[in-house]
């Protein structure tokens, strides 16, 4: 049977305690003078990621600057690596202590003006949950689960075998995204994530949303209702699909999988996965985005809860 929304958005709002963007207009363009949408963004990296730029004051500033009322660190997690593997794209374990101790510092420095809550952008791998939950439960605010790799990422990232290791963002026959549909809800079942960034990441270069594209969504969807874990709508993402070499594929985020999403009555939290302080520019993105999925019938969460503005 495929399930439908049939619970009003004020009844499933009631039992687990959120406010839609439209109950907290009111608050929010009190709070803002003109905006009539709390901006926040749980999704920004540092530049310990290898990948990103600007220091974190920057993109503080920068936010400042937008009327952000929050402003949450996510930089890609380093993990306890056993094998010994220097990833490309995340800070070093070593680097973990001076990345809490910045980001704590700067929600002092600004308290009052934005709040700055500082957590991790993580992968499913089943290894280091234990590792995971110890460090959220000590230090962090929060986590995201952006699920990049299969299991672990120091193997072949070309490789698609039962020892891991695959590139998620290049999934281009039906079994890399049965496998990444599959991972990322074994990831959300743990309970440690607040939120799944770009779920539909693995239409990055896919050509088509066909029958698996539609299957993953599915599944992914009913298990973010099911465990009522909020679907981040990822500007970043518009922002690659930009780019000409990337035109023919769906791109992320992908209009089918939000159908689902809207069909399954999904939550959405919209994130700016800034690797630059200008990404935070993007407020027309953000503008576009609540547009599109108050548009298909999405509650779009105005801020994750216990995390909203000071
Ligand atoms: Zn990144
Ligand atoms: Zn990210």
């Amino acid at each position: 049977m495929f399930p439908k929304n049939n619970s009003s958005a004020a009844d499933r709002r009631r039992g687990r305690g959120y406010n839609t963007v439209t109950e907290n207009m009111h608050e929010v363009s009190r709070m803002n003078g003109e905006k009539q949408r709390p901006l926040v963004n749980y999704h920004t990296h540092t530049w310990r990621c290898q990948h990103a730029g600007g220091t974190e004051e920057m993109y503080v500033r920068r936010a400042l600057g937008q009327g952000f009322k929050v402003l949450g660190f996510a930089d890609h997690t380093p993990w306890p690596y056993e094998s010994g593997y220097v990833a490309g794209m995340r800070m070093r374990l070593d680097q973990l202590e001076d990345y809490l101790a910045t980001v704590r510092a700067l929600g002092e420095q600004y308290a009052g003006q934005i709040r700055i809550p500082v957590g991790l952008e993580c992968e499913a791998f089943p290894h280091y949950f234990g590792w995971l939950s110890e460090l959220k439960e000590k230090s962090l605010n929060y986590l995201i689960l952006g699920n990049h790799y299969d299991l672990r990422d120091d193997a072949d990232h070309d490789a698609f075998d039962e020892g891991g290791g695959f590139y998620f963002g290049r999934c281009t026959k039906p079994a890399h995204i049965r496998r990444y549909a599959q991972r990322t809800i074994e990831g959300m079942r743990t309970g440690l994530f607040d939120y799944v960034a770009h779920p539909d990441l693995y239409c990055h270069v896919y050509r088509q949303f066909d029958a698996d594209c539609v299957a993953a969504a599915r599944d992914l969807c009913q298990a973010a209702v099911a465990l009522d874990i909020p679907l981040e709508y990822n500007l970043l993402g518009i922002q690659y699909h930009a780019r000409p070499q990337e035109r023919d594929a769906l791109g992320y985020p992908c209009a089918g999988f939000w159908e689902v999403a809207a069909q399954y009555g999904c939550k959405a939290i919209i994130g700016f996965d800034a690797h630059q302080p200008e990404h935070l520019d993007r407020v027309d993105l953000f503008d576009g985005a609540l547009e599109f999925l108050t548009g298909l019938g999405i509650e779009v969460l105005p801020w994750l809860p216990g995390l909203g503005p000071q």
